[in-house]
């Protein structure tokens, strides 16, 4: 028996990636893949509400400063809404780039680094995360960055749902969600 302990073995889409300091003392799943302090189970506790009051990083669990980053889908960067609390900057940039929480992200995802959010009521009586405008936007399709077609065409792929919903809604509708995609196509690559 070896008296010395193994280093985890992270799988080679792991390797490939600069690993923050902070993702290094997470324990390694069987596949490799570092595990994400929201996944690790906690009986009793509601993890999103501990993360966002205690301010801590979702995929290392350590206390967030000013600045924080939410992953969102390219939808979620025109309602600005999401379910996922946020990370560290350089947590979610890993993310992104690792595959790490890829079950439930999208192929292509924005890392908006900002200082203010917070949960707000939803119609179905639900809870969701909205956030401030970004200090910083970046893009990443299956690992690596996204070019600005990619990210208009994820944007174009979701919209004509919502402007149906709109249309039902009548024009002050039509108006609001125009105004909120104009202000999400700033933020492109
Ligand atoms: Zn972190």
């Amino acid at each position: 028996m070896s008296s010395t302990v193994a280093a985890p073995a992270y799988s080679r889409a792991v390797l490939a990636v600069t690993m923050p300091k902070r993702i290094k003392w997470l324990p390694v799943s069987d596949k490799g893949m570092p595990i994400p302090w929201c996944a690790r189970p906690t009986p009793g506790q509601n993890k999103a509400v501990t993360a966002i009051k205690r301010r801590l990083c979702w995929i290392c669990g350590e206390q967030m400063g000013s600045n924080v980053a939410m992953s969102l889908s390219p939808l979620g960067t025109i309602n600005r809404a999401t379910s996922e609390p946020p990370a560290h900057r350089d947590c979610a940039v890993f993310s992104a780039k690792a595959g790490l929480m890829s079950r439930q992200n999208p192929a292509v995802v924005a890392v908006w680094v900002t200082r203010g959010y917070g949960p707000f009521r939803t119609g179905n009586g639900g809870a969701l995360l909205t956030f401030d405008d970004p200090e910083e936007v970046l893009w990443f399709k299956e690992g690596r960055p996204a070019t600005r077609e990619e990210v208009t065409e994820a944007i174009e792929a979701g919209l004509p749902a919502w402007r149906d919903m709109a249309e039902k809604e009548g024009p002050s509708s039509v108006d609001t969600l125009k105004q909120m995609v104009d202000r999400a196509l700033t933020y492109l690559p």
